[in-house]
Parts: C-alpha cells; structure tokens; sequence
C-alpha cells in the first residue's frame, strides 16, 4: 500500500486515484477500510471491531478532504460545505479524544476505541489541523493521478505523488512522444 501524501489526511483522499472516474478504489468494502486504517496505523493490527460507521461516512469524509486540499493545492478557497464535513468530524474526535503528553506537547489518542467509526476520527484531526495549522503553502496535487501530498522537500519541488508511479510514466511518454514525433518530421 503507497502511503506518499505525508500526511495522513491526505493518505486517506489518496485511497482512490484518477477522479473522478476513480481507479484502483481501496474504500469499496468495510474491509477495506479497515485494512487501510491498519496500514496507516489508524488501528491496531489486531483490531477486530467493526459497525459503527457507514461506509458512506468515510467516503463523504474522504471527498470532502479530497475537494478541500486539492482547492489549498490550487491556490482557490475550499468549498465551505467541505470544510464543514472535516471540522465537524474533528470537533466529534476532539469530544472523544484524551491527551496524552509527548515530547513538548500532546497528542490526541482514543483508547479502548473499539468503534471503526474511529477510524475517521485521527483522519478528521489531521485535516483540520493541517487547515489551521499549514503549511499549506505544501499542499500539492500529482498533475498525472490526482493524488495529494505534502511536500517535505526543502526547496519545495515536489511535484509527482511519487517518481516511480507518476514522475517517471510521464516522462517516458513525453520521451517516447517526442521521439516519435522527431522521426515523423
Ligand atoms: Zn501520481
């Protein structure tokens, strides 16, 4: 599973790629979104709950998310509506989340959670923190698959979901594109 985004908010927009015909959708069935959660490290391996959210609530988050930072990537103003979808999510995490220090701060945790509705939960944390928080002056969209990422390079040139997956097909199509278009002239 390619967890490229650097953020977990944005993994989760990237559990389908190409919108919106969408291709490769990892969030088709209850299993799949728990096998993604464990992945991620949403849950824990051993994690055998279940119920307690509607596939249809992930995927409503996952678009909303999606529509959200892929507005940030273009430098537009997200939808409002969308953005409510995450805050409200986030306020429900916050409301069933305790604190635990780390470092020089705290994290949110939610022990003993044995409802995949809190699979959500974490997903919902990370994208409103990244909406108040930044940067999002880093948020990026693949110009080939849609998916989102954070850049974390210094200079900030990020510009494919990854160079083996995106980066390098392009570049060879437009190699090949060009070769073939030299020979014909
Ligand atoms: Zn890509």
């Amino acid at each position: 599973m390619e967890l490229v985004g650097n953020c977990l908010c944005l993994d989760f927009a990237n559990t389908v790629a190409r919108r919106p015909e969408g291709h490769g959708d990892r969030l088709t069935t209850m299993d799949g979104l728990l096998t993604w959660a464990q992945a991620a490290g949403v849950l824990p391996p051993d994690f055998a709950g279940g119920g307690g959210v509607a596939l249809g609530d992930a995927i409503e988050l996952r678009e909303s998310v999606y529509r959200t930072f892929s507005a940030v990537a273009a430098r537009r103003h997200p939808d409002p509506d969308d953005v409510s979808v995450i805050m409200n999510t986030y306020a429900e995490a916050l409301c069933s989340a305790s604190l635990h220090r780390e470092g020089d701060g705290h994290v949110l945790r939610w022990p003993g959670e044995r409802s995949a509705r809190a699979v959500l939960w974490p997903v919902a944390a990370s994208a409103g923190r990244l909406l108040l928080e930044g940067p999002l002056n880093r948020v990026g969209e693949c110009p080939s698959c849609g998916w989102l990422f954070l850049d974390t390079t210094r200079n900030g040139s990020r510009r494919w979901c990854s160079m083996a997956m995106c980066g390098n097909q392009v570049k060879s199509r437009r190699y090949y594109a060009a070769k073939t278009t030299h020979r014909g002239s």
